[in-house]
């Protein structure tokens, strides 16, 4: 799937926030403060989440590569998905051309996301990207419409 398809695929910021938690969080986000799940994400602010329990309000990015990022979520959501369709075989050059953005980024992009998957996050990014992957690869028109 290039950018053009994987774009009509998820057309609504709601599906870019559904797929990082899967990523970051295996589809459970949990209150950073207080481990517990009885969470709300804000629907203005979709980053942002709010704790019922211990009243913490937290960014589902904080501490990782996307919080303080410049870059589309969408371009990252695609990078991660094509590095791991491509078994990590993705290049600078590809990823450059196919969501347009220069050639430090991309490559700054992919040094982020093999960092991750060199860290301790690389249970998670690898069991959530790859969920999302299938999903994304099971049906792929699913939800164009
Ligand atoms: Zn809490």
């Amino acid at each position: 799937m290039n950018f053009a398809e994987f774009q009509r695929r998820f057309p609504t910021q709601e599906e870019v926030f559904t797929y990082f938690k899967r990523v970051l969080y295996n589809g459970k986000v949990k209150c950073n403060h207080c481990h517990s799940e009885r969470v709300y994400q804000r629907r203005t602010t979709p980053k942002l989440f709010d704790c019922n329990e211990c009243g913490n309000t937290f960014s589902m990015f904080k501490d990782t590569v996307f919080e303080k990022t410049t870059t589309d979520l969408k371009k990252w959501m695609y990078a991660i998905y094509s590095y791991l369709s491509s078994e990590g075989e993705l290049t600078i050059s590809q990823l450059q051309r196919e969501i347009v953005v220069s050639y430090k980024t991309a490559w700054r992009m992919l040094k982020k996301i093999r960092d991750l998957l060199d860290s301790g996050e690389r249970e998670s990014i690898l069991k959530g990207g790859k969920k999302c992957q299938e999903e994304i690869e099971q049906d792929p028109l699913a939800q164009v419409r």
